[in-house]
């Protein structure tokens, strides 16, 4: 059955807005958009007229927790980055149990949560696996990254090879893509990073992800092997005393082990610097960033403006909900806008759109409005007459006015 959708703007992301815009949609497929100018009429569709909505691709949530749903509200924000992992490490005892009633309902809702604020795909991470199977069972498009955390370590292959079985042993979706994460510079031992490196590559289309100069302790222990990071590591037995301080910045140290390059999803960024971006712009990687959790964990504010105008790929996530206050992209977008107040409104929504699509492989159905692509496209209600549809959207939204197109 044809329909063809009539809006007062249409955002196809990978083409500029369109005013008084359609796009037809047969079998969950867009087959079809343009203005109204230019409509093909006497085709059969059924017309559906919209009215004062903004239509845009599904949104993309690049990096969160889904398994630390639980600790919404649990960890308190720091004023330095080690003492909120603390809070991290404190909490997460408290629930040994990583199939317990109150972690499994917390994805749950989590996941209706997400797709109630406009989310089509998660880049999830995840210590457990415990979320591939409700995530299968949601409307979520998503790759599970399976992180690897671990800094002492006898059998650094062994450890990667036993985690790629893990994830091969899954029932696989269309929708839900398993995969390796490394944790961090800072908690993965150099030879696990290069097992996973190793193993990513025999998996021609995984992506992977790791946390990346997130705070200022990660890039003086990666340059000095000292300080709170080093404290903390003797402190819960994970030190080991025949690593040595590799010197540099934590992406120069990640560059040179040959860990990044295009399907590497970089997470936070806040510390990086303009030489560390040229970097990533070199081997195609994508900055995932995450403003809200920076914020609540002491990491500070992440270099927004810089990350664009040296032309990073730029992906958005919330983070998990022990240091994000919900799921909702839209209002990541608002906190971006707020941090770079020069960066275009188009350019953030392209971020939490196509770039995010891009970077965990969903690009062939997600990301933009184009014939081919799956119709999993929201109706966000703007007001009469909106000029600047991208600065509108950008400038947060409620989940009240946010609809799935297949629920009209
Ligand atoms: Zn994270």
């Amino acid at each position: 059955m044809l329909i063809r959708y009539h809006a007062a703007w249409v955002l196809p992301v990978s083409e500029p807005p369109i005013r008084d815009g359609w796009f037809a949609v047969d079998r969950g497929r867009v087959v079809a958009l343009g203005s109204a100018g230019r409509r093909v009429l006497a085709d059969g569709a059924r017309e559906v007229d919209l009215g004062d909505v903004a239509i845009l691709p599904g949104l993309v949530n690049a990096h969160t927790h889904l398994e630390l749903s639980y600790l919404r509200d649990e960890v308190p924000p720091a004023s330095e980055f080690v003492t909120w992992i603390r809070g991290v490490i404190a909490a997460r005892r408290q629930h040994p149990d990583p199939r317990s009633p109150a972690i499994l309902d917390a994805v749950d809702r989590a996941l209706v949560e997400a797709v109630d604020f406009g989310t089509a795909i998660v880049g999830d991470i995840s210590n457990t696996l415990v979320t591939f199977e409700p995530l299968s069972r949601s409307p979520l498009a998503a790759v599970v990254f399976y992180e690897l955390i671990r800094f002492n370590t006898s059998d650094p292959a062994g450890l990667v090879e036993q985690a790629s079985r893990e994830i091969d042993a899954l029932v696989p979706t269309d929708h839900v893509r398993p995969s390796l994460a490394a944790h961090a510079p800072y908690s993965v031992a150099p030879l696990v990073l290069r097992a996973i490196r190793r193993e990513i590559d025999r998996r021609p289309f995984a992506p992977c992800s790791i946390h990346l100069s997130e705070s200022v302790e990660e890039v003086e222990f990666i340059r000095t092997g000292r300080g709170p990071w080093r404290a903390l590591l003797e402190e819960i037995g994970s030190w080991d005393p025949t690593w040595t301080a590799p010197g540099g910045s934590p992406v120069q140290f990640l560059d040179e082990s040959g860990f990044l390059d295009a399907r590497v999803l970089a997470v936070h960024g806040v510390q990086m610097t303009t030489s560390d971006l040229d970097r990533l712009v070199a081997r195609g990687a994508t900055l995932v960033t995450c403003p809200r959790s920076n914020g609540h964990t002491g990491a500070g504010a992440p270099p927004i403006e810089d990350f664009y105008n040296y032309g990073v790929n730029v992906a958005v996530g919330t983070d998990s909900l022990a240091s994000a206050p919900d799921l909702n992209v839209f209002a990541e977008l608002a906190t971006l806008r707020a941090l770079a107040p020069t960066v275009s409104a188009g350019a953030l929504l392209d971020s939490a759109t196509r770039q995010g699509a891009r970077a965990l492989g969903f690009d062939a159905d997600y990301g933009t409005i184009e014939p081919g692509k799956s119709a999993r496209l929201l109706a966000v209600t703007i007001p009469a007459r909106t000029d600047d549809v991208e600065e509108y959207l950008v400038s947060g939204i409620d989940p009240d006015q946010i609809r799935w197109i297949e629920e009209l």
